[in-house]
């Protein structure tokens, strides 16, 4: 279903045209009213006058998170702060947090883009929408709210955690459509089925699964447990929130919503602009947002564009799934690999779950990477010589696949922790040490 077709059928020529209207006006909205950006283009030499159309977007500057976050926390506004209506702010783990400020224009985008994502995988006003991201600061949960209430379905505002309410409630209201990290939905339905709770029996017909990085393996384990359409939605606290780009139902990449974001893909090394099908770093502008604006934001997330017709009779650019960031890409021993590769590799090995982590050490030197999954209940209660078996077998299958050294380890089933929003992949033990040195 798609929600705004005048604007996701365009063709290429009437979208451009679009685009470009709107990047000019933009780039005249940052030059004057945003310091910030005016010095980024007096730098670049590069000014209003320069924008013709959408091409130009290449003469100007990239916007980094670092950057961002020196001009915390008003620094990108390009409206008086009266006319905010909204503030969101990305988690802050690593530093001082990006702040997004929304006018009520913004919201009403954000609004439309998300209606435009539910829509994708069938949501319509007949729909019950349990959303389990959270609600606060983060965007996930106001993101799919607005969505919800601008297709007119019924939200259950009930946010992230609580699993044995979310059960109940997915039971008693029969919730239609679900909402919340893949790693959140696989955490469900383990805890469904040890309530002796038939979770693919309850009526969910689609799940809206994003905020981290997941495999095609994952959306097998995630599709029969829960038995649901699963679209995989994108976006990012720095650009809107959710909203930004999300699958259809032929599951060939997410269509990006390309009238109000505009994507490239670029070597993150060189800061070239790639061709469609080169795999490099995901960058966004924004072409209507009007209280925090970002000019060709590098996002750390890696991807590649496809500009070929969908099925689905979109026309928008598709990207291909999020393969990792930039800053969990792990190299070991030299070879570069991310935790969405590993985790396809071992979820379609017999015998494990769906619960991983990475340990990552480094012995005489060299960066070593040990693999904890969780076995099943079956090959648990089998032989320790098979569980050697299945540990030579994963490792065999990821040297195979992606040329890496490994150490696997079946670990007891349910003993990895559970995640109620993003999950955590990676334990670094290198930066342990250090921190605690
Ligand atoms: P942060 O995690 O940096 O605090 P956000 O909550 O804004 O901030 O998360 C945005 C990031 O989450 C994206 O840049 C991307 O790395 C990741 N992400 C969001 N959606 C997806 C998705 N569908 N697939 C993979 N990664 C995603
Ligand atoms: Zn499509």
């Amino acid at each position: 279903m798609i929600w705004s077709p005048d604007y996701e059928t365009l063709d290429a020529p009437a979208l451009a045209r679009v685009q470009g209207e709107r990047l000019g006006r933009l780039v005249d909205v940052l030059y004057r009213r945003v310091p910030f950006y005016r010095k980024k283009m007096e730098k670049a030499a590069v000014g209003p006058q320069d924008i013709q159309g959408i091409g130009d977007i290449q003469r100007l500057p990239f916007t980094t998170k670092d950057e961002m976050r020196d001009v915390y926390p008003y620094g990108l506004l390009a409206v008086d702060l009266r006319d905010i209506v909204e503030i969101h702010t990305s988690s802050g783990t690593t530093g001082k947090p990006v702040v997004d400020a929304y006018t009520a224009a913004d919201i009403d985008i954000w609004s439309e883009a998300m209606a435009r994502t539910l829509s994708s995988g069938g949501t319509t006003r007949h729909d019950i929408v349990q959303n389990a991201y959270g609600y606060g600061l983060f965007t996930g949960g106001l993101g799919v709210h607005y969505g919800a209430r601008r297709i007119g379905a019924t939200v259950i505002p009930i946010s992230g955690g609580n699993t044995k309410r979310q059960l109940a409630v997915l039971r008693d209201f029969k919730s239609t459509i679900l909402t919340c990290t893949p790693s959140y939905s696989l955490f469900l339905a383990e805890a469904a089925q040890e309530d002796g709770l038939d979770l693919g029996g309850l009526g969910l017909k689609a799940g809206f699964f994003g905020a981290e990085p997941w495999s095609e393996s994952m959306r097998t384990e995630i599709e029969g447990k829960l038995k649901l359409l699963s679209i995989d939605i994108y976006g990012l606290t720095e650009i809107i929130g959710p909203g930004v780009a999300m699958e259809c139902e032929c599951h060939e990449g997410m269509h990006v919503n390309e009238d109000h974001f505009f994507p490239e893909v670029i070597d993150p090394a060189t800061g070239a602009v790639l061709p469609d099908g080169q795999k490099g770093e995901l960058v966004i502008t924004t072409l209507t947002k009007d209280g925090t604006p970002v000019l060709r934001y590098r996002t750390r997330d890696i991807t590649y564009l496809d500009h070929r017709p969908c099925a689905c009779g979109r026309t928008t650019v598709r990207m291909h799934r999020v393969l990792g960031r930039t800053d969990d890409m792990l190299i070991i021993r030299g070879v570069n690999v991310f935790p969405s590769q590993i985790e396809e590799v071992i979820l379609g090995v017999e015998g494990v779950e769906p619960h991983y982590q990475l340990v990552v050490d480094r012995r005489e030197q060299l960066d070593e990477l040990e693999v904890q999954v969780e076995m099943n209940d079956a090959v648990f209660s089998d032989e320790i010589r098979n569980l050697e078996q299945v540990e030579r077998k994963i490792e065999a299958e990821l040297y195979a696949a992606l040329n890496i050294h490994t150490r696997v380890r079946l670990v007891e089933p349910r003993t990895i922790a559970r995640s109620e929003g993003k999950a955590r992949r990676i334990i670094d033990k290198r930066t342990l040490e250090e921190a605690h040195g």
